[in-house]
């Protein structure tokens, strides 16, 4: 058996910062990095720069390999734990061995939910999380002549975006009413109805998917719940994500829709943390609901939150919520987090969109499209939980950035 240490099962962008950030706090015992894919890298532009062929495979690293070595950091790639024996304070791994800790940290991320549905494992159907999927997806669009795409979420109108202006006919299937249902506010979702619309894009809100049908062993068309059929020879399944969690779970540690911890990344089990896209994490932008957050800031900064406490620093996690995506011509930014009920103010402007989302009063998340301005002051408005009013974020003579700066 190794000797103890830090342990890190999941090398992605939360697993590597926490290696980083334990190195860059002088932290000198050893750190152990185990993943089930190669080197770490970045995963949005698989979606976008990636996907458009405006940069390779190298241009995703995260740290190239000389890094591993130089910083005292055990780097097992290609390699799955498949057991945590907390008793003994040691994990098995899938290439037999076994790996003892002193601290634990789950940061085993997400995998795509699957569609099922007759047909779903036809040849032509694809999904997009790791590198190999962008690659096969890539190869695929070359050849294309006609697109079905399930689910208008972050994947599905990204991929989208890529696809406009291809000559490709595009449909995107949706079981909601409207895109991004969750994520942002109907304002916003109606600008990028609008604007994909716009780029040729075809729409079916409210639509389930009752089968995929295929021809000579190759996906064909999609047969929606009204028993209309999409024609499509390349389809996305884009419906979402479920925590990896089965290997916390199969420990006892308690689980549902992610792996839970208190606001110090802490689960259960004090020996053993986790964070990014597998946890479910109080937060203060929730009312203290714990929530589970899939974005690359999350899985950044839940790793330096950690790696401070792990080296004598606690703190709560208390980082502003943001993200990005890119869709088409369009940048949507979203800081804070959206709920279902929360009230929009839209402020007027020439260009773009920035809807301030109120809460019980107070502002909870603000969504803009092309106004990274508004964007900054709004992360750090509501980092600071600066008050605006609803009337002043309706007024455009009303300074956001002074308001912002001036604290
Ligand atoms: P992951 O990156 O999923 O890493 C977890 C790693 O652990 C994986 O390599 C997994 O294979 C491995 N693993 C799991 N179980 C085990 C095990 N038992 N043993 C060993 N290894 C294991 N976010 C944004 O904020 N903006 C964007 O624009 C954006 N675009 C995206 C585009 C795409 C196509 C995708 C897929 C995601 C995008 N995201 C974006 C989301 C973002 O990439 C994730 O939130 C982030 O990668 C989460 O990091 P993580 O380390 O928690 O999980
Ligand atoms: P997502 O953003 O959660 O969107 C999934 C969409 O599919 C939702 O609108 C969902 O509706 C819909 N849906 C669910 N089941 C369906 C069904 N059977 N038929 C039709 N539509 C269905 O997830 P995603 O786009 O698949 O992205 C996967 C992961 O990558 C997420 O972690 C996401 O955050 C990440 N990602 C992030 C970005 C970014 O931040 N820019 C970009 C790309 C990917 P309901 O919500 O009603 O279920």
């Amino acid at each position: 058996m190794s000797a103890p240490g830090i342990v890190i099962v999941g090398a992605g962008q939360a697993g590597l910062q926490v290696a980083v950030s334990l190195r860059e706090a002088g932290f000198a015992e050893p750190v152990t990095l185990v993943g089930d894919e190669g080197l770490p890298y970045q995963r949005p532009p698989l979606s976008k720069a990636y996907l458009a062929g405006k940069t390779d495979a190298m241009g995703l690293s995260l740290r190239p390999a000389s890094y591993f070595a130089e910083h005292g950091i055990a780097h097992r790639a290609h390699v799955t734990a498949t057991a945590i024996v907390r008793e003994t304070r040691h994990l098995h791994l899938s290439d037999g061995t076994d790996l003892a800790y002193d601290h634990l940290v789950l940061a085993t991320g997400a995998r795509n939910r699957a569609l099922a549905v007759p047909g779903a494992d036809l040849a032509g159907v694809h999904q997009l999380r790791a590198l190999a999927d962008a690659d096969a997806l890539k190869a695929a669009l070359n050849g294309a002549r006609a697109i079905a795409i399930v689910g208008a979420g972050f994947i599905g109108l990204e991929f989208a975006g890529i696809c406009a202006g291809r000559g490709i006919p595009v449909t995107v299937i949706e079981a909601a009413e409207r895109p991004m249902a969750r994520a942002v506010s109907a304002d916003t979702a109606d600008f990028f109805t609008r604007a994909h619309t716009d780029a040729g894009i075809r729409f079916a809100f409210g639509s389930g998917v009752r089968a995929i049908e295929g021809d000579a062993g190759r996906a064909a068309a999609v047969r929606l719940g009204d028993g209309s059929v999409v024609a499509a020879d390349l389809i996305l399944i884009g419906i979402g994500v479920v925590a990896n969690q089965e290997l916390a779970e199969a420990a006892g540690l308690t689980v549902g829709d992610g792996i839970h911890t208190d606001a110090f990344l802490s689960t259960s089990d004090p020996t053993i943390s986790a964070l990014g896209d597998c946890a479910r994490v109080p937060s203060r932008f929730a009312e203290g609901e714990a929530v589970r957050i899939e974005s690359v800031q999350n899985a950044v900064d839940q790793g330096r939150c950690l790696a401070a406490r792990l080296t004598g620093r606690p703190s709560a996690y208390a980082a502003v919520p943001w993200f990005w995506s890119d869709q088409g011509p369009h940048k949507l930014q979203i800081a804070g987090l959206t709920r279902s009920g929360d009230t929009s103010v839209v402020r007027p402007q020439s260009t773009g969109l920035s809807v301030f989302r109120y809460r019980d009063g107070h502002l909870a998340a603000v969504e803009t499209v092309d106004r990274p301005a508004d964007h900054m002051a709004a992360r750090r408005i509501l980092g600071l939980g600066l008050p605006l009013s609803p009337q002043d974020a309706a007024d455009p003579g009303h300074d956001l950035k002074a308001l912002a700066k001036g604290a």
